[in-house]
């Protein structure tokens, strides 16, 4: 039950005929599991909790250093050193009060992360490397919770949703399959554009909201923005038949969206 001080607070999101206060209710009542403290992680849960998601859990096991400042906006110079999830968490705490923000300062493995999604309702990908986005993508599959992932490097950006709640494909898996390591592929070496993560940790907080308050339209889509350019693309995405992930239960190629 939504109370006086919510409605007001929310009154903008309640407006919104697609949400309602039945939307923002269920955004109230959501945990999100957020994993990674970056570039993308700064932006998504800044609207995560502006928008009153209940529960937030935040896993890095990084600490904060001089070159993360052009682009983690809520870390200063005071904090090289600290652990970024917890850093992030304190920050968030103090503006909004009326989420419950927890930080794990671990390296998201397969037994953590199964542990982890077990109690939440989604989860958003702010990672910076395939294995660990590998990882993700099989917890989220095995636990049939819905997935939004995102990627940044140099200008390009990438996002996909894979809802898993159905029990299939398609996943991150089909669409990124093969041994692919992050050699020439990390923003230490080829940098990466501040206001692109900003645009797409924006961009994967609107789809989980969205998601939450159930209202979000349904297809399986790879958006990829390019910052220099500002343009958007999308492409349809389908699940791949032989994908290690998803297989067993694929729908043939071709059904998504
Ligand atoms: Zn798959």
């Amino acid at each position: 039950m939504i109370t006086d001080e919510q409605l007001l607070r929310y009154s903008r999101h309640i407006l919104l005929d697609k949400l309602d206060i039945a939307g923002q209710e269920a955004i109230l009542a959501a945990h999100a599991l957020v994993i990674g403290a970056g570039g993308l992680a700064h932006p998504a849960i800044t609207y995560l909790a502006a928008s009153g998601v209940g529960h937030i859990t935040v896993v890095d096991n990084d600490n904060i250093e001089i070159s993360n400042l052009q682009r983690q906006f809520w870390f200063s110079d005071r904090d090289i050193g600290q652990a970024k999830a917890r850093i992030l968490c304190q920050q968030l705490q103090a503006y909004h009060p009326q989420t419950q923000l927890q930080p794990v300062v671990a390296r998201a493995d397969i037994s953590l992360l199964q542990q982890l999604i077990h109690h939440a309702d989604i989860i958003l990908d702010c990672t910076d490397n395939f294995a660990s986005r590998r990882l993700i993508n099989q917890a989220s599959f095995n636990a049939r919770k819905p997935l939004v992932s995102a990627s940044a490097l140099v200008f390009a950006g990438q996002l996909a949703v894979y809802d898993f709640r159905d029990g299939h494909g398609p996943c991150y898996q089909c669409l990124f399959e093969g041994d692919m390591n992050d050699e020439g592929a990390s923003c230490a070496k080829n940098g990466v554009f501040a206001p692109l993560l900003g645009i797409m940790g924006a961009a994967q907080a609107s789809e989980a909201l969205q998601i939450i308050a159930g209202i979000h339209p349904t297809g399986c889509w790879l958006h990829c923005f390019d910052a220099h350019r500002f343009q958007w693309q999308r492409l349809q995405l389908a699940a791949n038949p032989d994908c290690p992930v998803c297989r067993q239960t694929a729908l043939p190629t071709g059904i998504c969206g």
